[in-house]
């Protein structure tokens, strides 16, 4: 059609021309008019494409990036594009599988090759299969290893990415964080066995989007293994253990599609704040009376709201954010220790730390759809202010330490509005550890001695803090205010 048009203005174009002279006034009227019909058809063309964008003769969107982010708590699949896509889901069973039909979309590397991004060991997708489904259709069909909750919502483009699709695929029951410690701590028989003081599993309601076990790189063979419905309850009424074991939920910042500030040799904070987690959980671990839940143990984003709902479940004595600071300017150093402030920031600056932070979850991407259990969860909280003292004082403990390995970018505590701090009933900060965009620091933080030696001092103050603040105190203050 559109040649056919074109035809005819060339060839109507040309009789004009020929047609010289006296009528030339005319014939350029005419071929004005017939360029304006043109142009009504061309617009009119673009509208019935937006109104019929599933026809075949549609333009195609192609898929620049195909991500997959496996994990213990779930596994996402990310398609990134330069327009929002059209999609469709489908649950088939017997065996089970995922089906997302994608409209338009042209069948690229990207997405035929998505099948050798899952992983052997992903503990929910088995394979995807992709192909043309439709003339217009491209279907993936992910073959599962289990039952499955998935999610499937578009992302806006932000932060250098294009629009995204999420398709999130949660299991049936959320894995209780509490399982892969009671597995550890029963490991050594008679040291250390379960805690007693475990609340009900519902301390806040399990959202789709919430805890599992922390198992992301080495999880075990088979999801329900791993994903028990109920805790060990015979585990739980153990009572030859001779004193509390006190829980440090370490939460790696950012992670997954989420991967922090940026260092100018390359490094992301997402892969230090692992790295110095993982240590700490090591050397907390090799106290007798002491075991660390990490909150993310890989690399996949997990939402902020999420970290504090894992934390909460494990009924965490404290809760340790361990991040790496980033500025405009390369010649900023140091490190600082932050606290909740229920008003106002102590400092601008540590006003936009927090808003820095909390971009976490526009980045890494969360399900709007969802309800956030996490915000009706703050807004009834009573004991805020008796956690945010005790949060001062373990974060004046954590930086004194701190302050004995590396030079302070802050003397004192400051305290702002971080999303990742609102646990109501526990004890929380945030740990910058250092500066990723100081070529210095940058370097530093991917030393592993130097990550050993943050690590201990993180844990020193934690030590510091219950020499002088019992856990036990802790419990009774939170046993009054429910
Ligand atoms: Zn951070």
């Amino acid at each position: 059609m559109f040649e056919k048009i074109h035809n005819d203005i060339v060839s109507r174009d040309s009789r004009s021309r020929s047609g010289f002279g006296g009528v030339g006034g005319f014939a350029r009227e005419s071929v004005l008019q017939t360029f304006i019909v043109f142009l009504l058809v061309l617009a009119g063309l673009g509208y019935a494409a937006t109104l019929f964008a599933q026809m075949p003769q549609a333009a195609q969107t192609t898929i620049a990036a195909a991500r997959v982010w496996p994990a213990a708590d779930y596994t996402r699949v990310t398609l990134e594009s330069p327009q929002p896509l059209r999609y469709q889901t489908l649950s088939l069973k017997n065996p089970e599988r995922l089906v997302l039909d994608l409209e338009n979309v042209a069948l690229t590397p990207a997405l035929a090759g998505l099948n050798e991004k899952i992983g052997a060991n992903d503990p929910y997708v088995k394979s995807v299969r992709v192909g043309q489904f439709k003339p217009n259709v491209v279907r993936l069909v992910f073959d599962l290893k289990s039952e499955v909750k998935p999610q499937v919502f578009a992302l806006a483009p932000v932060a250098g990415y294009a629009h995204r699709l999420a398709l999130d695929i949660y299991p049936l029951e959320p894995p209780d964080p509490l399982m892969a410690l009671v597995d550890k701590s029963e490991k050594p028989a008679e040291s250390a066995p379960a805690p007693a003081a475990i609340p009900p599993v519902a301390i806040a309601p399990a959202p789709p989007n919430s805890p599992a076990a922390p198992v992301e790189t080495r999880p075990p063979a088979t999801p329900q293994a791993r994903a028990p419905a109920t805790p060990d309850r015979s585990a739980r009424a153990d009572t030859r253990r001779p004193a509390r074991m006190i829980t440090i939920a370490i939460d790696a910042g950012h992670g997954g599609e989420d991967p922090g500030a940026r260092g100018s040799s390359g490094t992301w904070e997402k892969n230090v704040t692992l790295a110095i987690s993982r240590k700490l959980k090591e050397r907390i671990d090799q106290e007798p009376n002491m075991r660390a839940l990490m909150i993310r143990d890989g690399d996949y984003f997990m939402a902020l709201g999420a970290r504090v709902v894992k934390a909460r479940r494990a009924n965490a004595d404290l809760f340790v954010s361990v991040h790496a600071d980033a500025f405009t300017s390369p010649e900023a150093r140091g490190s600082s220790v932050f606290a909740l402030s229920e008003r106002g920031a102590t400092s601008a600056a540590a006003n936009f730390l927090a808003r820095k932070e909390n971009e976490a979850d526009l980045i890494g991407g969360v399900n709007i759809d969802v309800p956030d259990p996490f915000l009706k969860q703050t807004l009834l909280d009573l004991s805020q202010t008796a956690t945010i003292n005790d949060s001062l004082k373990l974060a004046k403990a954590v930086l004194g330490e701190v302050g004995t390995i590396n030079k302070l970018h802050k003397n004192n505590v400051e305290q702002a509005g971080f999303a990742v701090l609102k646990s109501p009933d526990i004890p929380s900060i945030l740990v910058e550890t250092a500066f990723i965009t100081n070529p210095d620091e940058e370097r530093r933080l991917n030393d592993e001695a130097y990550q050993a030696k943050m690590a201990e001092a993180i844990f020193a103050g934690i030590k510091r803090y219950f020499a002088a603040t019992p856990p036990l105190a802790r419990e009774v203050v939170v046993r009054n205010n429910q």
